[in-house]
């Protein structure tokens, strides 16, 4: 009898997901982005929850199931334009949004792979983006869908339309500036920031009523420029951020100082702060701007009300490698003795992985987590790198013809020990996965002037593996003691996101384009399927109709076809593409 009643239950059960399924509740709150990591049923934020920590506790699919685990939709993004498939889908009541090259944006029906609506950005002929017209997903909040464009605008569509609610201009493609982001949705504002660290562009954030657009204030991440709250454009009390011109700055190179932030950022509800990484100095070449450089290379804790900065710490001070520091900060914690440490731990380009204290930005420790690191000997006790000078690219002023300074081999290069593609926090293991690249680089300084919407660079360089049969190298490692559990070799380059699950799985998908699956505790590959292209995408994992699917987007791209140098002839045979692939278990 009890069965019986249970089983009639489960046909209810089954009914309610399927009507849910059909989109009946499809508006996202502000807990449902605070919860969306422990809410399997739905991925409603980039990094599965605002942690960006990629870990669900989905088991249907695990190390004994995996192998069954089979595609069962394909969707295209059609078209002439498949170039990089950076995109992370999120996936709300049984549809998915997914972002496409050229500022594209799908609604998809996650059951059949049904185009639901397709948003094109219509992008004028001017954009600079530097590194590939890729995207990297959308943010869900209350029935929009909001994402960035590469001429630096930020779009709210209809989810059941796709028509525009809003559109705001947040900067000027034709300097250099473009969005290539997921933004994050905090406490009802959407939160972006920008790209053009490569054009002198000024790093900024900024956040907006998610759900009309209004602007609600600016931080500006070049010391020199003051934050706004937009509220009668107060300026802003600025905090340990200052606000003085030159400081750390020589003359009037802060005015394009560049530090943009590029890759968007964490939120942690726990302390209330948002967590965005910046990038390079602008020019590269360090020679022309002694000091410290604030805020490029740095990570930066955020009051998410007002835009102020509340902490920061830099790893590359006056970097001279495009040692961009945006890499995603991760919150997590963990149990030194009886008290519970609110970490943080981010990979960086650079090749230092650093805990920090999140509520302060306090060095806990920093170790390399790539082979080879030569332009600094190590960290001092506060985290700050100790320099190898003579790795420093040379000073062109002070060449014979003042046109080129000496060429340094330096690793890593600057594509990085890792670079955008986000890491997974397993709290199952307390392990990080990180997809690092074994590489180096020739690099040199040149003569430069800052022209608006003109390369800023000061340098040229080329791009080096170290190892015959790889660069890639996907790492699993305690961030306790800075160990590395196991680690997984790749031919090509790493360039995509990884996702952990309580399954005892990390799934992630590699140049060659073979989405993979591995043992979390021991690094075994449990499965792989090749989906025909390249994969720089991030995978998500939920559970709909009492079933656990796995998607992802293939289409090879992204910034090492177009800066790799030596190493883009190792990957010039793959083939581009653009497409999601979605995967389950059998019936
Ligand atoms: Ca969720
Ligand atoms: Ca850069």
């Amino acid at each position: 009898m009890i069965s019986a009643g249970k089983t009639k239950l489960k046909a209810v059960a089954a009914v309610i997901a399927f009507t849910l399924a059909a989109g009946a509740n499809a508006k996202v709150t502000d807990k449902d982005i605070i919860n969306d990591q422990a809410t399997t049923n739905d991925v409603v934020s980039n990094g599965l929850g605002p942690r960006g920590q990629r870990f669900s506790p989905l088991t249907l699919i695990n190390t004994k199931t995996v192998k069954d685990m089979r595609p069962v939709w394909g969707f295209s993004l059609g078209g002439e334009k498949q170039r990089g498939q950076e995109s992370q889908p999120v996936v709300k009541d049984g549809v998915m949004y997914i972002t496409g090259s050229y500022s594209r944006v799908y609604a998809i029906d996650a059951i059949t792979g049904d185009e639901l609506w397709q948003y094109d950005a219509r992008l004028p002929d001017g954009i600079m983006p530097c590194c590939d017209v890729i995207n990297r997903g959308v943010a869900l909040y209350d029935d929009l869908v909001i994402f960035g464009t590469l001429d630096a605008k930020l779009v709210a569509l209809n989810n059941k339309t796709g028509k525009t609610v809003w559109k705001k201009k947040v900067e000027d493609y034709k300097a250099g500036y473009s969005i290539t982001a997921a933004p994050i949705v905090v406490k009802g504002k959407v939160i972006t920031g920008v790209s053009g660290g490569e054009f002198g562009i000024v790093g900024k954030i900024r956040a907006y009523d998610a759900k009309t657009g209004q602007i609600a204030w600016e931080r500006p991440t070049v010391e020199g420029h003051m934050g706004y709250i937009w509220k009668n454009r107060k300026k802003m009390e600025n905090g340990i951020s200052g606000g003085e011109a030159g400081k750390t700055w020589t003359g009037d190179l802060w005015k394009s100082g560049g530090a943009a932030p590029w890759l968007g950022g964490t939120y942690d509800p726990e302390v209330d702060l948002l967590f965005f990484g910046t990038g390079n100095p602008a020019p590269w070449n360090s020679h022309l701007r002694p000091g410290d450089n604030y805020f490029s290379s740095s990570r930066l804790g955020i009051d998410p009300d007002t835009g102020k900065i509340k902490w920061h710490f830099q790893t590359t001070p006056h970097d001279g490698w495009d040692y961009d520091g945006v890499n995603e900060l991760i919150p997590f914690n963990y149990k030194d003795g009886r008290k519970t440490v609110k970490a943080a731990a981010t990979a960086d380009r650079n090749g230092f992985f650093y805990v920090l204290n999140r509520e302060n930005g306090d060095f806990i420790r920093g170790f390399p987590f790539v082979d080879k690191i030569t332009w600094a000997k190590g960290l001092d006790d506060k985290g700050r790198p100790i320099f190898n000078e003579p790795v420093r690219p040379g000073n062109p002023a002070l060449s014979k013809d003042g046109k080129k300074g000496s060429t340094v081999l330096a690793a890593p290069s600057f594509l990085g020990g890792k670079n955008w593609m986000p890491m997974a926090y397993s709290k199952d293991t307390g392990l990080f996965y990180v997809p690092s690249n074994e590489w180096e680089m020739d690099i040199w300084n040149e003569p430069t002037a800052y022209k608006k919407g003109a390369a800023y660079l000061g340098a040229g360089f080329t791009i080096k593996s170290i190892n015959e049969d790889y660069i890639g190298v996907l790492r699993a490692i305690d961030p306790k003691t800075g160990k590395e559990v196991w680690n997984h070799k790749n031919y090509a380059p790493l360039w995509g996101g990884v996702l952990a699950t309580a399954g005892n799985l990390v799934f992630m998908g590699n140049p060659e384009g073979y989405l993979m699956a591995f043992n979390a505790k021991t690094g075994e590959v449990e499965y792989k399927f090749n989906t025909g292209s390249g994969i720089v995408g991030s995978p998500i994992t939920w559970k709909m109709n009492g079933e656990q699917y796995v998607s992802i987007l293939s289409g090879w791209g992204g910034a090492v076809p177009l800066w790799g140098g030596e190493v883009a002839k190792r990957v010039k045979s793959f083939n581009q593409g653009g497409m999601v692939w979605t995967f389950k278990l059998p019936k």
